[in-house]
């Protein structure tokens, strides 16, 4: 049996840079996992993610943002790789919109120029749009296309054997958590969890407050193609309401714009990534970029399927119910990742090394809004 000091089980972004962190700092690591950085499947999948670094959802993550920028730089520097491309990042919606308000309050609180923009200043600046003369509008800075598989290969190469490529159990011990796969028994001091859409089945009871819907994701055929290609396009966020958001990307790839519906779909299981996306999935979508987008309207040439992890509101502290649980569980030895409410991989590195700190200094606490204890159940 090998032994090892820390386990990463689950290596999409979050238990990859959390192994990355390890084996940097020179612990004795290894991770499993059985997809690889080209699977269809797991929420890290696909060629890209948006980057903000002022989230609507929390003003809590910007200092987060910043951090993971410094990660994925660090990633790019040692890789030569360039896996954040810069890109204006519009977010705009119905007049009053929360979402629009909460990133400019961010952008402002950090010292950044006011992002404002006109209707009329977003629809000549990016001849692709339309937007309502009434629509509130930002345009924030520092915003990058995060090319998500290039992150994943790029991570998977730099831990070379310390990965074994196949699904793996825990079995907590005295001595040890065991770590069982089908050709592997690892005895760990410590085991990260970061299984995505699967925690609940290593934990079932974390089941309690994750919720796992179903996301369909596009592709469409630009009817103006030259007006959606990068530097002409902004990454998009448009708030049309209440649990009614679309987001998009430019055609950075030559393979039409990749939009998609960012409200919550169906709760499905974690290995329910069938059927396709269909076409009343992506009709919000389509909807949106005929009336506010027209330059990207056209036929879905690709679709994709992808799951959030949404954690449930805490009953212990004000939550917006996007948040991650990022903490050790009651058996202190197991640290869990559940980063996935929908806007988790532009953070990874920075998730990454708190994980792998959880794992390695018994010391350390996550800040308040990732711990477990928010919710009574695990208080
Ligand atoms: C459609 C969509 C769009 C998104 N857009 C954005 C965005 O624009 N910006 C942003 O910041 N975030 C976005 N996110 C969220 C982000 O992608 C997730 O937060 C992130 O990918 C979660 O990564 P993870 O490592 O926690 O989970 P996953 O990537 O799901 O990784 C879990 C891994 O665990 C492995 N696993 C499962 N069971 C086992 C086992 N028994 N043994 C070993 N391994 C196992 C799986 O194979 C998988 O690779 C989006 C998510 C989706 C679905």
């Amino acid at each position: 049996m090998r032994r090892c000091d820390v386990v990463v089980v689950g290596l999409g972004l979050m238990g990859s840079a959390a192994l990355d962190a390890l084996l940097s700092a020179g612990v004795d690591a290894i991770g499993f996992d059985p997809l690889g950085p080209a699977s269809d499947r797991g929420s890290s999948h696909g060629s890209c993610r948006i980057f903000r670094r002022f989230n609507f959802e929390n003003d809590n993550y910007t200092g987060l943002s910043d951090e993971a920028h410094a990660g994925w730089t660090r990633l790019e520097a040692s890789s030569g790789e360039s896996i954040l491309v810069p890109c204006p990042v519009l977010e705009a919606g119905l007049p009053g919109s929360a979402a629009v308000a909460a990133s400019h309050a961010a952008a402002i609180a950090n010292g950044r120029p006011d992002p404002t923009r006109s209707a009329a200043e977003i629809n000549d600046q990016f001849p692709a749009f339309a937007l309502p003369a009434d629509w509130d509008a930002v345009v924030q800075d520092g915003g990058a296309i995060l090319k998500a598989e290039l992150a994943l290969r790029i991570m998977r190469a730099r831990a070379g054997e310390r990965v074994i490529a196949e699904a793996a159990r825990i079995d907590p011990r005295s001595a040890g958590v065991l770590v069982r796969s089908r050709s592997e028994d690892v005895l760990a001091q410590r085991v990260i969890l970061a299984l995505g859409p699967w925690l609940s089945r290593a934990l079932p009871e974390i089941g309690s407050v994750l919720n796992v819907t179903r996301q369909a994701v596009g592709w469409f055929r630009p009817a103006r193609p030259e007006t959606v290609l990068p530097g002409q396009f902004p990454i998009f966020i448009l708030d049309l309401g209440i649990d009614n958001t679309v987001y998009g990307f430019p055609d950075f790839e030559q393979r039409g714009v990749k939009a998609a519906p960012h409200n919550h779909g169906r709760t499905v299981d974690a290995d329910d990534w069938e059927p396709p996306a269909t076409d009343a999935e992506l009709a919000t979508t389509a909807d949106a970029l005929a009336r506010f987008i027209p330059g990207a309207a056209g036929p879905i040439l690709e679709r994709d399927v992808c799951l959030y992890t949404n954690t449930l509101p805490a009953d212990r502290r004000p939550d917006s119910g996007a948040e991650f649980i990022i903490d050790r569980w009651r058996d202190p030895r197991l640290i869990i990742a559940s980063p996935c409410s929908g806007h988790g991989a532009k953070f990874a590195p920075a998730i990454g090394a708190r994980l792998a700190r959880l794992a390695t200094d018994p010391n350390y606490e996550v800040e308040p809004f990732f711990q477990l204890s928010r919710y009574s159940a695990f208080a």
